[in-house]
């Protein structure tokens, strides 16, 4: 991966869902026909002391086949995410530098897997709460369930997913 940055070199591709296990468990194993695209691309900076660093931007997206939390339903939707990642060539300069630094900071390894971190990266760009932004039709069992009507007439606000956890609490 060193040899990569340092090239300069960029690679872009596409990867079946079904290849990312763990994408697929939140997709309760659908779309595993869909592309995953991705795109790479190394280049060095020098750090503060004059030192060239390998870095790396990866950026890589996706559309899951997620259930809508309001109305129960299937809802795509895209995932995606853009990110630089600067090389470090021990495990223990790593855990102090990502410490210090605003990027992220990897191990260089032979080991190294790039759609393993495209997909740790896919992961926490999901949404908490996949929802669609208009529910295709009013689904008769969550209209007589309280808590959806409860729901509903809440003002759209992204602390009300907190919101509902602390009232659970509370109640
Ligand atoms: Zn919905």
């Amino acid at each position: 991966m060193a040899g990569f940055a340092s090239a300069g070199d960029s690679h872009t591709g596409e990867e079946r869902l079904a290849r990312f296990e763990r994408l697929m468990e939140e997709t309760h194993g659908l779309g595993g026909e869909t592309l995953v695209s991705y795109s790479v691309q190394g280049f060095l900076r020098q750090d503060a002391a004059g030192q060239e660093e390998p870095w790396l931007h990866l950026s890589a997206q996706a559309t899951l086949s997620l259930i809508c939390q309001r109305c129960m339903g299937p809802v795509d939707v895209e995932v995606a995410f853009e990110r630089d990642f600067r090389f470090v060539a021990t495990e223990e300069l790593a855990e102090i530098e990502d410490e210090e630094s605003e990027e992220d900071v990897l191990v260089l390894s032979k080991s190294f897997n790039l759609l393993e971190l495209a997909e740790d990266e896919l992961l926490m760009s999901m949404p908490p709460v996949p929802k669609h932004a208009v529910c295709p039709k009013p689904v008769k069992l969550q209209a007589a369930d309280p808590n959806f009507v409860a729901e509903e007439t809440e003002k759209p606000n992204p602390f009300s997913a907190l919101q509902a956890l602390k009232d659970k609490g509370l109640g």
